[in-house]
């Protein structure tokens, strides 16, 4: 077998492309470190860019006074970091190796890799109801969707009665989007409260064409080619009815994206990577480093996901500065060395 068939190992490889990840890699990269970034392959869950290519304005990211869209967001931030010499594959890490050092990575298609240091960065993914017909319609574009700003525009949701699930954020920015084209929206939630910052939250009662229904859950997706009614419970009384409609929009929040880590990091009970100290990136794999929300149930915005991609750049650059690689300073966390299984060639 040829020992050298894994070209020598990468500094930094950052899996994912949302805000953590190309933050990551601008520091990364600034630092001399030459991260390579794994960016995704388009799916029907996920897209290189991340959360916010779904998204039109975004209003609360510093520094852009009138807002910015979130793909145009997403590019920005990814050209800086190539700027800087970031390398960009557009390619899933299928699954990983983080008991031996370097750690293994392997892309989907091409050859395994090796890795020094890894800043998991993959973010999180829309979640489903799980009622009959919902993926059948949703598979078949039959007026079931996850994203009103990819969807909403089409001609087939135009001056219909629309639904939207959910009581957070994403259900409250997918009416109101939704009220450019909709005659009407429903939001349907489960209880009586919603979840959503109250200036959204407001935004979305005080809409003329938003129609709260309090209380109530989907148990059925009506329709043969195309959705046209919703079976709803009411969770008070258990009344069951129906409720005509000509879209659903669900917007029940996440699931992380850690399921190709194969159980080697320690995760919450939700399923998000541990970051066991405060205000650390590291997670329970030394040299193993998490950003964005993939380890954030907490704030999930776009800043937060930059600024601890910021911190995982950081914090893998002086791991690698304790470990004898780069010139960063070794701080007072200095850790004990690793051994490497093999000589490490810089060149
Ligand atoms: P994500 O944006 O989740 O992106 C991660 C990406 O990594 C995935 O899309 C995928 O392409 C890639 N990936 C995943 N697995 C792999 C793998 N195995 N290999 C390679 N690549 C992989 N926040 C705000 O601050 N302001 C807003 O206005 C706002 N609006 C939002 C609107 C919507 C509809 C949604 C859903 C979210 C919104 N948010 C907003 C939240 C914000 O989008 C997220 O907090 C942020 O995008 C999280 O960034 P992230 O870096 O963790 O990764
Ligand atoms: P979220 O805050 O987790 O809210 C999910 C909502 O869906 C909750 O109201 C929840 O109900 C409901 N839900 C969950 N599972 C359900 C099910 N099976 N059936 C019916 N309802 C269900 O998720 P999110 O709204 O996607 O927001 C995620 C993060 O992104 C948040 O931090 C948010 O602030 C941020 N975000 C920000 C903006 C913005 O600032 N403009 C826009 C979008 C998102 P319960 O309330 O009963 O649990």
């Amino acid at each position: 077998m040829n020992p050298v068939a894994i070209r020598n190992p990468e500094m930094v490889v950052i899996i994912g492309s949302g805000p953590s990840a190309w933050t990551a890699a601008i520091y990364a990269a600034r630092a001399n470190l030459r991260p390579l970034v794994y960016e995704g392959e388009p799916s029907r869950e996920m897209i290189p860019g991340g959360q916010l290519m779904y998204t039109t304005d975004v209003e609360n990211y510093p520094g852009f006074v009138t807002g910015v869209t979130g793909p145009e967001l997403m590019e920005t931030l990814k050209q800086q970091a190539v700027r800087f010499g970031t390398r960009v594959e557009q390619e899933n890490i299928a699954s990983v190796e983080f008991g031996r050092h370097p750690f293994r990575l392997k892309p989907n298609y091409s050859e395994e890799i090796e890795a020094l240091t890894v800043i998991v960065a993959t973010g999180a993914r829309a979640n489903w109801l799980g009622v009959p017909n919902e993926e059948r319609l949703a598979q078949m574009g039959g007026g079931v969707s996850a994203c009103a700003v990819c969807d909403g525009a089409l001609p087939a949701f135009r001056d219909k009665v629309l639904a939207v699930v959910g009581g957070g954020d994403s259900a409250m920015e997918e009416s109101l989007y939704l009220t450019k084209f909709a005659r009407e929206v429903r939001l349907i939630h489960r209880r009586d409260e919603l979840r959503a910052s109250k200036i959204m939250a407001d935004r979305v009662l005080n809409h003329p064409k938003i129609k709260p229904m309090w209380n109530t859950r989907v148990v059925e997706v009506l329709g043969y080619d195309a959705i046209s009614a919703l079976r709803v419970e009411n969770t008070a009384t258990n009344e069951v009815s129906d409720v005509e409609v000509g879209g659903l929009f669900v917007a029940i929040g996440h699931t992380p994206n850690t399921a190709f880590l194969g159980g080697q990091l320690d995760l919450t009970p939700h399923g998000y990577v541990k970051t066991p100290k405060a205000w650390r990136t590291a997670t329970s794999v030394d040299g193993v480093f998490a950003a964005g929300d993939v380890m954030d149930d907490y704030y999930r915005q776009a800043i937060t996901a930059a600024g601890t991609g910021c911190m995982a750049a950081l914090e893998a650059e002086r791991w690698l500065a304790h470990h004898g690689f780069g010139e960063s300073p070794v701080l007072e966390t200095a850790e004990a060395p690793v051994t490497l299984t093999r000589e490490w060639d810089p060149s």
